[in-house]
């Protein structure tokens, strides 16, 4: 059964899959630190309903969608799109493999803009935006999700969109490849004038094996009428009805994410499972950057060098310049 939610739909007849398995240790370790800032104040909560009915996951990644927006120099509907998709994967890791890696794409056709945004189990994401300027009529949307199975497989699933809206690709793959219902709203909202990202999150609703009609009657109504995401945060006056406006000092220890989960499951028991904080991070390193470099036919690495022995290399996510001497490669190339 499918049911019109507002603007998202649910179907309370699918399947739900294992919550988080445990993976092996990253074996990424071995390619040492990688460049990482912590910005702070960035966080998820994950609750479950005491009837167990509904898991919901809830996110506010202001800050990791900032730096995001700030390193790749983005304004307009691509850093919204992108600061979106953010929101998306670390919705889509923590619903559906906490410790595994998740990245999103969102592509218009093969030579529009193409958005990537990378969730990883530690916390961290970041985003990249190529081809931006590109604007081809008439292209397809197409919206492409791959995660790492705890197995170290690949799950990949490609959706195609009549529009790029991001909580309705959210909802469409999670249904549509891993047979997940769900409803979605993700919000990136970014001032005019200055270009800052203001505020950026959002939260899922996924419906469990053991939801009753009557608990979907009342969450589907709720949901219809529910305040969009942007409106949970201190300072956002565009909420629904002028009682529900939320004043500074009213947050909990949870913040903004407790905040639109107790909305969420008002009157509804429910524990919360975990919390924890986000923040911006690049996984590039120099040692990451020396490895790329050493698959490289030998041919082709002597062209790279030939002029001046170095080489500088721009990590594309974060925008940080690393210089490679030709002597560094030594030891690490395959034989060709
Ligand atoms: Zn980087």
């Amino acid at each position: 059964m499918l049911l019109n939610c507002g603007r998202f739909l649910m179907s309370s007849s699918s399947i739900s899959r294992p919550s988080a398995l445990l993976s092996p240790a990253e074996g990424e370790a071995a390619l040492g630190h990688s460049h990482q800032e912590l910005t702070g104040g960035d966080a998820v909560v994950r609750a479950l309903t005491d009837d167990g009915g509904f898991r919901v996951i809830c996110i506010d990644l202001t800050q990791t969608v900032a730096e995001v927006v700030r390193r790749q120099a983005l304004t307009g509907v691509h850093a919204r799109a992108l600061g979106e998709l953010i929101v998306g994967a670390a919705l889509v890791r923590e619903t559906m493999s906490p410790k595994e890696r998740v990245q999103l794409l969102l592509r218009q056709g093969e030579q529009g803009v193409r958005l990537v945004a990378e969730s990883q189990p530690d916390g961290t994401g970041r985003g990249l935006a190529l081809a931006p300027d590109t604007h081809p009529s008439g292209s397809a949307w197409f919206f492409e999700a791959e995660r790492t199975l705890p197995t170290g497989h690949m799950h990949r699933g490609v959706i195609d969109l009549e529009r790029p809206d991001i909580a309705e690709a959210l909802v469409g793959y999670m249904l549509r490849s891993e047979q997940v219902a769900s409803a979605v709203d993700v919000a990136c909202e970014i001032d005019p004038t200055s270009a800052q990202v203001l505020r950026a999150g959002g939260y899922l609703v996924q419906l469990l094996p053991e939801l009753s009609e009557s608990t979907l009657a009342i969450m589907t109504a709720r949901l219809s009428e529910f305040p969009r995401v942007g409106t949970f945060w201190p300072g956002a006056a565009d909420r629904v009805a002028p009682d529900e406006v939320i004043l500074d000092g009213e947050y909990g220890p949870q913040g903004v994410p407790g905040r639109m989960l107790e909305e969420l499951l008002y009157g509804m028991p429910f524990t919360v499972t975990e919390h924890g904080s986000l923040r911006w991070g690049c996984r590039c390193s120099e040692a990451r950057m020396l490895l790329s470099l050493s698959a490289l036919p030998r041919a082709e690495l002597h062209e790279l060098f030939s002029d001046t022995g170095a080489l500088t290399l721009t990590c594309d996510y974060c925008r940080t310049d690393y210089t490679v001497h030709r002597g560094m490669l030594d030891g690490l190339q395959q034989p060709s």
